[in-house]
């Protein structure tokens, strides 16, 4: 399919062919039409697929006929972070290049006098973060009656970052007879129960299986101990002649201490997360962009979504936590199908994470050796992980790490032994993130973290609550007292 045979202006086009685009990506053909046509779209495509094109281009044409009212847009995008609503910005000016239309971006870190300016002129397309939109409603400074289309970009995306209840409060003020597009990159219960609230009788199209990376990302796994991490990082970049790299850690105090390191070791690196101000940020990326800085160390909230052309190598330097960022961070590079590469540092106590990984992407990664460095293998008897998802993940983990059976009962039946000597029962753990097991495609994915094995029976009189060490007096037989 040609993009001419989707119904858009000659104008449109233009731009399109200017930009270098041959041919409409999937996402295209199926959303485009759809959108022209008025209807609401519900699209389940991941970044990279080319859906930011494909609700861009038909908006261009929709909003053409039709004059901007000052501080009245009449379309709104709203994105989770400041760089993905850049992003659309950029598009907007890419491809509507024939077409007259204003714009406004509305992001946290910069000023609100030049974003009400912009306002204050009218604007055609209004794309926002959903925080610094509702700030700008509550100063007056914007009007959503007139608002007839609305994209929500990157939905679950939103959910994870809490904004959910703050785009709520948005659609609620928008006029109900008007367009949505709705897109997310996965469709967990609570998107599609959003989905149902906030399209009419949607057009759903969807491009691949939710979190499938991309076929032209080399996938690989290396073993290591925490304290080898960076060590490990150096040689691989300096193994791979890495020509640049989006370096993800879980923690923004982890992505300054890495970011520190690299620096130490007289590699050009930067650090990107959220408490960077705007400015900082955005001056960052471009430097990053341009090649004026190697290594991007970051975090996941911060570099959610960035279309950097020509990535070689992302490396995950901690396991995300929830299998779905591993499929977003990696989808950074082998876009536009160039090769890439992804490289993840696992840990033992990792495994559980990476099994839930490979449930959702449907494939074991393949594990990686590091010249000079011992892999961290564990060479416990082996266990079949418990299987989920749609996929089949074929590593084992330690027999210590493996679910034990539910009815298990402890060997150590201490019940018949005096109390004085009884083995002391060990202090629960507190409970933590990864106490709980992760949930995928709505299946446990992966193994619960190690808890301490019981030690004492269901009837045994140990005062709960207190212990080793309950006050006397509980023990005291009860005394009647004579009336
Ligand atoms: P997105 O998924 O919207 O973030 O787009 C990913 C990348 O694909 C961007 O760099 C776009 O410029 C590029 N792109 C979008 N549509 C096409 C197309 N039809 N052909 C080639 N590249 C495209």
């Amino acid at each position: 399919m040609n993009f001419s045979d989707l119904g858009l202006s000659h104008e449109v086009l233009q731009a399109v062919a200017d930009a270098g685009y041959k041919a409409p990506t999937p996402i295209q053909e199926q959303a485009i039409p759809h959108v022209l046509a008025g209807r609401d779209v519900l699209g389940c495509a991941q970044t990279g697929t080319g859906k930011t094109a494909g609700f861009t281009l038909p908006m261009i044409d929709m909003l053409a006929s039709g004059r901007s009212r000052a501080r009245m847009p009449r379309s709104l995008i709203l994105e989770p972070t400041r760089e993905l609503a850049a992003q659309v910005s950029a598009a907007f000016e890419t491809y509507g290049k024939y077409s007259r239309l204003n714009q406004a971006l509305l992001i946290g870190g910069e000023s609100f006098v030049d974003q009400e300016r912009k306002l204050d002129r009218g604007v055609d397309v209004l794309i926002a973060t959903p925080g610094r939109l509702l700030d700008l409603y509550e100063r007056g400074k914007i009007i959503l009656s007139d608002t007839k289309v609305l994209v929500i970009d990157e939905a679950d995306r939103m959910l994870d970052m809490g904004f959910i209840p703050d785009v709520e409060r948005i659609v609620a003020l928008l006029p109900r007879m008007r367009q949505t597009l709705f897109f997310s990159a996965t469709m967990p219960p609570e998107i599609r129960r959003l989905a149902d609230a906030f399209l009419s009788n949607p057009k759903e199209v969807a491009v691949a299986p939710p979190a499938s990376p991309a076929a032209t990302v080399a996938q690989s796994l290396f073993m290591v101990q925490p304290f080898g991490k960076r060590e490990a990082l150096r040689r691989l970049l300096r193994r791979d002649d890495v020509k640049n790299a989006l370096i993800f850690c879980n923690r923004k105090r982890d992505v300054d201490i890495l970011h520190r390191s690299l620096t130490k070791h007289g590699l050009s690196a930067a650090a990107l997360h959220g408490d960077l101000t705007q400015s900082k940020r955005t001056e960052t990326l471009e430097k990053f962009k341009e090649g004026g800085v190697r290594l991007l160390v970051a975090s996941d909230v911060a570099a959610r979504g960035l279309d950097i052309e020509g990535l070689s190598h992302v490396f995950n330097f901690d396991v995300p936590i929830h299998a779905e960022d591993y499929v977003h961070r990696i989808g950074r590079t082998g876009r536009a199908g160039r090769a890439g590469h992804a490289f993840t540092l696992a840990t033992p106590d990792d495994l559980h994470f990476i099994a839930a990984i490979e449930s959702l992407i449907g494939r074991t990664i393949p594990v990686g050796k590091i010249e000079g460095m011992e892999p961290a293998l564990d060479h416990e008897p082996t266990v079949p992980l418990a299987r989920g998802g749609h996929g089949k993940s074929k590593r084992t983990l330690p027999a210590s790490r493996a679910k034990k059976p539910r009815n298990h009962q402890p060997h150590n039946d201490h019940r018949n032994q005096p109390r004085h000597e009884r083995p002391v029962a060990p202090r629960p753990l507190p409970v933590t993130m990864s106490s709980f097991p992760l949930v995928a495609n709505g299946v446990v994915q992966a193994l619960p973290a190690r808890r301490p094995e019981p030690t004492f029976a269901k009837d045994d009189p140990s005062v709960i609550g207190f212990g080793d060490n309950p006050p006397a007096f509980l023990f005291r037989p009860r005394v009647k007292l004579a009336r």
